[in-house]
């Protein structure tokens, strides 16, 4: 008798189970298989028996984890064959360096699992590609209608325009280590901002790792190694929690600013005494997301990690079959 359909595929609390390959999508324990959809710490963990996932999330994860065993690459556009005859595919996501959907193969089922994406453009990354599937599961980060993301180039003019009008001061851009803040420099140069950017020490690691991956993000200084008249007028990036701390004392009067697609919230910005918010999501917003289920058209979409209901009516009201997947330990770490 022929197995029920998708029944070799389950979403547990702890991650999507791959049953006959016993193998989890971006597991929220320690498991024996994982495949991982990219670096962020809610999808990648350390302790796995073997790690398949992107060459650049591999590195990634190395430098988060200082570990390696068990770490089994696959390319974009690549196929990897699985235990019990499940095939994966990784395909871009669009979210950050090595961002990748995984679309899994079994007995003529495809179930494609995004991990986070976004349709933006974006430099550091290559972009979302649809792909035909039968199930999609989606992230829903900012699955609400009062989310909408203004284009990057009206965020990075805001800035650009603050820093010229404050030629004595610094503007202090809080921003994830991972993704954002090098999202926001490629940005700063694609606007023609070719000045020296200046760095917060935490910083340095992943904006050279993306560095040899061949993103090419100008001149970098660290704040430790600069006086504080030398970053005046300048750029300085640091990870939202030194936004408000004692570190900021040694930088030149400083703008606060932070890029965040929870900047579109007055309330998160004034919380975090941010003078500057900037509206910059890896995430897709309201009009991606609905815009991807309905270009994607899967027979059914499952939908997790975020804001499930809103999404979950609205492909209700789009006659889409849909649920709401409740998972556990993903939190946007990232945005
Ligand atoms: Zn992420
Ligand atoms: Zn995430």
């Amino acid at each position: 008798m022929a197995a029920a359909p998708f029944s070799w595929i389950k979403p547990e609390p702890h991650g999507i189970h791959i049953v006959p390959a016993d193998c989890w999508v971006d597991p929220s324990r320690a498991v024996d298989r994982a495949l991982v959809t990219h670096g962020h710490a809610d999808h990648a963990r350390g302790g796995h028996g073997q790690t398949v996932a992107t060459p650049e999330t591999l590195a990634i994860m190395e430098l988060r984890y200082a570990t390696r065993d068990g770490a089994t690459p696959v390319a974009y556009g690549e196929t990897i064959r699985l235990p019990g005859g499940v095939d994966a595919t990784y395909i871009p996501a669009g979210h950050v360096l090595g961002s990748a959907q995984i679309l899994l193969e079994h007995a003529g089922e495809r179930v494609i699992v995004t991990g986070d994406y976004k349709r933006r453009h974006d430099p550091t990354c290559p972009p979302f590609e649809v792909t035909p599937c039968d199930i999609f599961i989606t992230e829903a980060t900012f699955g609400l209608p009062v989310f909408c993301h203004p284009p990057i180039e009206d965020e990075m003019a805001k800035l650009l325009d603050r820093l010229a009008a404050h030629p004595d001061s610094c503007v202090l851009v809080g921003a994830y280590a991972l993704g954002k803040a090098q999202r926001v420099i490629a940005e700063l140069r694609r606007a023609g901002h070719r000045d020296p950017i200046y760095l917060h020490g935490a910083m340095e690691k992943m904006c050279r790792l993306y560095e040899e991956h061949g993103i090419d993000l100008g001149e970098l200084r660290l704040v430790a190694d600069h006086a504080k008249d030398d970053m005046r007028g300048s750029i300085v990036i640091c990870p939202p929690s030194a936004l408000n701390d004692r570190w900021s004392r040694r930088l030149p009067e400083p703008i606060t600013a932070m890029a965040s697609g929870w900047m579109r919230i007055r309330q998160r910005a004034r919380q975090r005494n941010v003078e500057l918010p900037l509206i910059i999501s890896d995430h897709a917003d309201w009009g991606e997301l609905t815009r991807t289920i309905q270009e994607v058209g899967a027979q059914e979409n499952w939908i997790t990690h975020g804001r499930e209901d809103a999404l979950l009516r609205w492909c209700h009201l789009h006659q889409k079959r849909a649920r709401a997947l409740a998972m556990v330990g993903y939190e946007d770490e990232d945005d």
